[in-house]
């Protein structure tokens, strides 16, 4: 797969090196040079087939000339060697779909698991790679175990102090080995913003062998492509035809691969962006100013983003589509709403957490008379336990997973966003 820097359109990596360098020059994302179709004929089969095998089979519409479909077939089914997604009914209209069935419980684990499997698959004896990543909240956790104990392999994990749930940080910045976490005194976008820093650092990112596991690691969103396929192959012919995905979103990596998996051929009709009070693409699609606001935090803190990176992604594949932006449906909820809609979910018998709140809350309000909605469920309750339980006054049982990592002391570093004081920690730990 050939895949060229959207800031710079001359620079053109393999498959290979993009997952390796992660970010190219100016900090421009990677796009696909080809945008591969699956003809209807084909598509019937492979929505046939077990979640592995059509995995793979559409992974390897991008990257078989660089890995085999044997090889491939391997390393998809190490990654994706958990529980696959659920799809749980809410009401005749409306269908969850649970991705967070995985070891950190998040949808990340998809992305992040598959990425340690390509650098894995990538990496060359002796070589040796820091992954540095920011996190609102999961990725932090799905990178963190995907990662974990790998040889030749350090992580270092960036996080907003203060700003994610006492779960998901017990979850990452308590495993130490390879992986270690700083807190920042500042926002995720602060964080992000260094990690982009970093990047733009060359003699640091020789010296280090710097690599992101961000969704802006084209690895990440490949692999979320596969269960779009997985959801819709869920589906009764009736529901196919008239299908609408509602995706919480932050950096917007999620809605990047739903969207790359319709231009493969999956034919979903409408997507909803859902966002919370950060709402600069909600703004954006309404009166086509880019003008991002000071982000504030809420409690759907994984989408607590207001400079979504994988934006410019979305734009391109509009663009290379040649699909109107105006169809994409959008909408952001605030916090109250979203506790309302926790509660509404919960009258009809599921317990939810706010970030597929949210989702349901627009799907609900926007899925027509004769169309059938998908809202993603992104993480398990229980991650983000205290708020729900104050919502539904009713107590969260943790699932085994994370109940192990509760009692250990964290062992998180705290700076302040300053760009000096990354490096030196980069240079010296
Ligand atoms: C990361 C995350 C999101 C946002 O996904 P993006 O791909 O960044 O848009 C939504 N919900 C949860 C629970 C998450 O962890």
């Amino acid at each position: 797969m050939k895949l060229y820097n959207l800031k710079n359109n001359s620079e053109k990596v393999n498959f290979e090196t993009a997952v390796k360098l992660g970010l190219g020059q100016q900090q421009g994302l990677f796009f696909p040079v080809d945008l591969p179709i699956i003809p209807p004929s084909e598509l019937s089969k492979i929505l046939k087939m077990d979640f592995i095998t059509r995995s793979t089979e559409i992974l390897s519409k991008f990257i078989s000339n660089e890995i085999s479909k044997e090889v491939l077939h391997k390393h998809v089914k190490k990654a994706f060697s958990f529980a696959k997604p659920l799809k749980v009914d809410i009401n005749k209209k409306i269908s969850c779909f649970e991705l967070f069935h995985g070891p950190t419980l998040a949808f990340k684990d998809f992305g992040a698991r598959f990425m340690a499997q390509m650098i894995l698959a990538f990496s060359k004896e002796n070589e040796s790679f820091t992954i540095l990543t920011a996190t609102s909240g999961d990725t932090g956790a799905a990178v963190a175990h995907a990662f974990y104990g790998m040889k030749n392999i350090r992580v270092i994990i960036l996080y907003p102090k203060g700003k994610i749930s006492t779960l998901q940080e017990q979850l990452f910045c308590t495993l130490g080995k390879n992986i270690k976490t700083i807190s920042i005194n500042g926002s995720f976008d602060d964080c992000q913003k260094l990690v982009k820093k970093a990047f733009d650092d060359k003699k640091l990112k020789e010296l280090i062998g710097l690599n992101s596991a961000n969704s802006i690691n084209i690895s990440r969103l490949l692999a979320q492509i596969c269960y779009y396929f997985e959801a819709f192959s869920l589906l009764s012919e009736e529901q196919r035809k008239k299908l609408v995905i509602a995706v919480p979103c932050g950096n917007f990596g999620n809605l990047t691969a739903g969207l790359l998996a319709k231009s493969l051929g999956l034919p979903i009709k409408s997507f909803i962006a859902c966002t919370n009070a950060n709402d600069t693409v909600p703004r954006f699609l309404n009166n086509g100013k880019w003008d991002p606001q000071k982000t504030v935090s809420t409690i759907s803190n994984a989408m607590d983003i207001s400079r979504p990176n994988n934006w410019t992604r979305i734009k391109e594949l509009f663009r290379r589509k040649k699909w109107n932006l105006k169809k994409l449906r959008f909408g952001s909820v605030s916090d109250d709403i979203t506790k309302e809609s926790i509660k509404e979910l919960f009258q009809l018998n599921y317990v939810s957490e706010p970030h597929a709140a949210i989702a349901y809350r627009l799907l609900y309000d926007q899925l027509k008379k004769d169309e059938f909605g998908l809202f993603l469920g992104t993480a398990h309750p229980s991650k983000f336990k205290n708020t729900v339980e104050k919502i539904l006054k009713k107590e969260i049982s943790l699932p085994p997973e994370l109940k192990k990592w509760n009692s250990l002391p964290l062992l998180s570093y705290n700076i302040n966003p300053d760009f000096n004081k990354l490096k030196e920690f980069l240079l010296e730990k």
